[in-house]
């Protein structure tokens, strides 16, 4: 397969065709009421297709990853691929399982008769993906979308135009053209596909988009993931393992520069261990990246200039222990973690989305979960500690979409436990059979015996029957 495809138009976005949206639309949606995608063997058939697409490409897909993001090759792959390649292994290995039908218990009154819930396919699944992790997050809602039985749109972000590019080039050359398409473009070329009508839209990106996405769904009754992001806190008890806590806040924090949205936004560390914290936190900081971290072969670059420039501005909220540099013609933001942060200042009010950690000092574990609980509820949340009364008290007081204890991230590789968030930070949630679920309508059977049909059941009602009714229905 070619390395990355060109792209045509100085924006980086594919050719613009947006008078043919419907009629694509139509075809898909012909091919799903043809029923071509539900049996299991096409489901597992387009898996593995999907599978030799990503293994097959794999330079392809770094090159295209690092032209966009400047992705240091081994973190494409872990973060990007990667979990990609899991959600395939584990649909496959688990489909059969999923898809059997669910005995469900019926009740008395309704014997003899058997219930079961079906796992049938929702239909055409749009999935518009971001920029941040541009591989990852167009192509894990698709392994669930497959599963699941449908067929399917892909929207890659026009923010990363490489990546979208080659996912356009490289989706009809491996998978179902019938059932699966990628669709190129911007906001206009979005907002013609969600004119149409879907059976399930599933948007990973702001929460302003979203807002825009959900009312689009809402014409036709079509319902909506919405995976956004947040401020995700990370707060440090006094009492935990300090050196873990900071190898792994910054190893979360400064990965893909920052622009995760389960990346920890800020630390909330008890005042006994603010400054020893900080001095941790640089000295992982030099020790993953070196004296000049600009030069450091494992750090990316921030996506664009715009973003640059929104950064630079946070910047100005605290004090910088370390980094605090821009240089705009490289994309580049120095990771720099803040101190004398107010929670009042800029880079507290929106989600940071960037290299750019303030800590700020706290009293206590209460102080603590009110500043979570005055902002909105986070797509994911962490805390440091050693005592099971602090982790209870955290999970317990506070929500938020995930948690992870004396980590950060991690509950992401975990393809078992469901990934979204809650409020503002998302709704509905997928991974492993979470997705498929998810794009499944659970269809509920009941099936009745006809050889026993009681007469109570049906009028007349004599007082007998209506106080046998009473007693027992
Ligand atoms: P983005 O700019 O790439 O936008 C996301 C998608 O929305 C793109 O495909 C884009 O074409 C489309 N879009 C943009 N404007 C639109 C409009 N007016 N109408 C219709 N479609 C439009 O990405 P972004 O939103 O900057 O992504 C960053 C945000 O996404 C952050 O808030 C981050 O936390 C969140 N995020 C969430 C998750 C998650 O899994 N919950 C994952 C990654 C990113």
């Amino acid at each position: 397969m070619s390395a990355v495809t060109t792209i045509d138009s100085a924006s980086g976005s594919a050719p613009r065709d947006l008078a043919s949206i419907p009629d694509r639309v139509a075809q898909l949606r012909a091919g799903f009421d043809a029923g071509r995608t539900r049996p299991l063997a096409w489901r597992i058939e387009q898996l593995e297709r999907l599978r030799a697409m990503l293994v097959e490409n794999a330079d392809a897909v770094t090159r295209a990853l690092h032209a966009d993001l400047r992705k240091p090759e081994t973190e494409a792959w872990a973060t990007d691929v990667s979990l990609v390649l899991s959600e395939i292994a584990l649909a496959k290995k688990s489909l059969r399982k999923w898809t059997k039908p669910e005995a469900i218990r019926t009740p008395m009154k309704l014997q003899p008769a058997k219930s079961w819930i079906v796992r049938e396919p929702l239909g055409l699944v749009l999935i518009i993906a971001p920029w941040n992790y541009p591989v990852q997050l167009a192509l894990a809602p698709l392994v669930a979308a497959i599963a699941a039985g449908n067929a399917a749109v892909v929207k890659p972000s026009e923010v990363t135009p490489h990546v979208s590019s080659l996912l356009a080039t490289l989706i009809p050359n491996y998978l179902d053209r019938e059932c699966i398409a990628c669709v190129e473009g911007g906001v206009e070329e979005t907002s013609a596909l969600l004119a149409e009508r879907w059976d399930h839209v599933f948007y990973t990106g702001n929460g302003r988009v979203g807002r825009i996405v959900m009312q689009a769904a809402a014409k036709h009754l079509t319902p909506v993931t919405l995976e956004l992001g947040g401020k995700s806190p990370c707060i440090v008890d006094a009492d935990c393992d300090l050196d873990v806590a900071a190898r792994r806040i910054v190893w979360g924090k400064f990965i893909n520069c920052g622009q995760t949205c389960i990346a920890p936004d800020y630390v909330l560390v008890h005042e006994s261990r603010h400054d020893e914290l900080l001095e941790k936190l640089v000295a992982n900081l030099r020790a993953f990246y070196g004296e000049e971290p600009q030069r450091s072969a494992d750090l990316g670059r921030i996506v664009n200039e715009a973003h640059v420039d929104r950064l630079a501005k946070l910047l100005e909220s605290g004090k910088a222990v370390i980094g605090g540099t821009v240089d705009r013609a490289d994309r580049w933001i120095a990771p720099t973690i803040l101190r004398d942060v107010a929670p009042d200042s800029p880079v507290m009010q929106e989600e940071i989305f960037g290299p750019i950690l303030p800590v700020l000092a706290i009293r206590d574990v209460d102080e603590a979960i009110a500043f979570v609980n005055r902002g909105e509820k986070p797509l994911a949340l962490y805390v440091f500690t050693e005592r099971p009364a602090i982790e209870e008290a955290v999970i317990a007081r506070t929500s938020s979409g995930g948690v992870c204890v004396n980590a950060v991230l991690w509950h992401i590789g975990n393809e078992n436990l469901p990934f979204g968030g809650v409020g503002e930070s998302g709704m509905g949630a997928y991974h492993g059979r979470h997705g498929f679920e998810v794009l499944s309508h659970h269809r509920a059977v009941l099936k009745k015996s006809v050889k026993v049909d009681p007469s109570i059941a049906y009028p007349p009602f004599t007082k007998l029957k209506k106080a046998l009714i009473k007693r027992f229905a």
